[in-house]
């Protein structure tokens, strides 16, 4: 089993080691060629409109969009915000990946100097310490399964073989969501 992470723009080297740190075999993806040798893919956080241009300037929409029809993909802050089907304050010509049918809010719990850390509690009863930087908001999610929360809200959910989170695990050392991703490759 081999995780890809994408890495365009972001926080894809952190991703890359938290697959390695559970045993797992990593690699970065940059093109469709390096997409068809992985298994699953991560979509890091970053900057969802600039990983957005790079994504079509590279030629991974489509690539992209058919992977996440079939094969895991969990996207995280910026990622969750590209797998989202609707997007508020999303840019007018912002292209999305799409395939999970939630609302997500760009910036929703503040700018950059509003960034915290916070103790977020999964479903199962783990709860762990994770990043939230210029985190989007998921608003709407009538659909999907709940896979954590952050005080009452909704902050990582799954639906089909894709996953979503608000924050960022990988920069606080957390790998529960990046565990419960791996767990579910057939
Ligand atoms: N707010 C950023 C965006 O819209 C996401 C921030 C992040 O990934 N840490 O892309």
């Amino acid at each position: 089993m081999r995780v890809g992470v994408l890495a365009l723009q972001g926080d894809f080297r952190e991703h890359l080691l938290a697959i390695e740190s559970l045993g797992v075999q990593a690699s970065a993806v940059k093109n469709p060629v390096e997409l068809e040798a992985v298994d699953g893919l991560i979509i890091p956080g970053g900057e969802s409109t600039t990983i957005s241009k790079l994504i079509e300037i590279f030629g991974m929409l489509s690539p992209l969009r058919k992977f996440a029809a079939t094969k895991p993909v969990l996207g995280t802050c910026a990622g969750l915000i590209l797998l989202s089907n609707k997007v508020s304050g999303a840019l007018a010509d912002q292209q999305l990946i799409g395939g999970l049918p939630i609302t997500t809010e760009r910036n929703s719990y503040g700018g950059q100097l509003q960034s915290f850390e916070g103790q977020v509690d999964f479903v199962d009863g783990v709860s762990e310490n994770v990043a939230f930087i210029r985190a989007p908001r998921i608003l709407e999610h009538p659909e999907v399964e709940v896979v954590a929360k952050f005080q009452d809200e909704v902050v990582a959910v799954r639906h089909g073989t894709l996953m979503g989170a608000s924050f960022h695990p990988e920069l606080t050392g957390a790998t529960h969501l990046h565990k419960l991703f791996i767990s579910s490759f057939n």
